[in-house]
């Protein structure tokens, strides 16, 4: 839901971004207010991996000009965590496998280390119990899983809904789903978008990362942009995922190309 007078997340200027020295992100703008939906595309390759972990502090980029500004503070200043606990959400495109680790234990942590960050008090185990239970039927997942190791066995599509079974804890003011519609069959598809839509609200923005139009469908973005080779190339409604699902993206670099 577009609000131009509504806060401003999320500010990116001219983002660059490194890997061992190979420059990947080669000036981001990006710009979220709270209360939308952006979505960003783009062919393999082209950086949108890159840019979410950028912005949730992982060690191996190295930032090399450009501000990341979140909800007015300087967010590369910030460590991962740091991050993690002002709100900024990264679901990633490959889900960690925690063996030996319960899920329920490592949600309960990770609550608990957000609520003492933000000057909470811990909740208790049955209390936690009790949230949890309540949260897994936003994502429609059987409380069975909550006992199992952290992703460990989980199929696919099993391994994005603890995604956004996190998400709903964790109840991030920024949250980014990098290919949450990746290997994901269409009943699973639409529990996890039916999540995702749940926890969208007017304080909170979303960006979701995916080269397929499909998602979009379910998920109706505000905006959606393309990265193309470590920039955002093109912004338009939700009609442009829709031509990029007819046309591709040939038509974007020529249009780059020309100009
Ligand atoms: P996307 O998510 O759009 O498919 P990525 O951000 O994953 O793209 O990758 C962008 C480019 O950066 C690719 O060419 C990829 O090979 C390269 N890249 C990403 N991470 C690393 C890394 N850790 N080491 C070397 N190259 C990397
Ligand atoms: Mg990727």
């Amino acid at each position: 839901m577009i609000n131009e007078n509504a806060e401003t997340i999320l500010s990116v200027r001219n983002l660059h971004a490194s890997v061992e020295g190979t420059e990947i992100l080669k000036g981001v703008n990006f710009e979220v207010k709270a209360g939308e939906i952006h979505a960003i595309m783009g062919l393999n390759g082209s950086g949108k991996s890159t840019f979410s972990k950028v912005l949730a502090g992982h060690p191996d980029y190295e930032i090399t000009a450009g501000e990341v500004i979140f909800k007015g503070s300087n967010l590369l200043d910030l460590e991962p965590h740091e991050r993690a606990n002002a709100g900024v959400f990264l679901a990633f495109q490959y889900p960690l496998e925690i063996p030996g680790v319960s899920n329920r234990d490592f949600l309960r942590v990770a609550y608990n280390a957000h609520r003492k960050a933000n000057g909470e008090e811990e909740i208790d185990v049955f209390d936690f119990d009790e949230l949890i239970e309540e949260r897994s039927e936003i994502v429609e997942m059987d409380v069975s899983f909550l006992d199992r190791s952290v992703n460990e066995g989980f199929s696919g599509g099993e391994k994005k809904r603890n995604e956004i079974l996190q998400m709903a804890l964790l109840e991030p003011k920024l949250a980014i789903l990098d290919e949450t519609d990746s290997g994901l069959d269409i009943d699973a598809l639409k529990t996890v978008s039916g999540g995702v839509n749940q926890l969208s609200n007017d304080q909170n923005a979303t960006v979701l990362i995916t080269h397929y139009q499909r998602l979009l469908n379910y998920i109706v973005p505000d905006y959606v942009h393309v990265m193309a080779q470590g920039q955002i190339v093109k912004t338009g409604g939700k009609e442009l995922a829709q031509a990029l699902e007819s046309r591709g993206y040939d038509w974007i670099t020529a249009e780059q190309a020309v100009a």
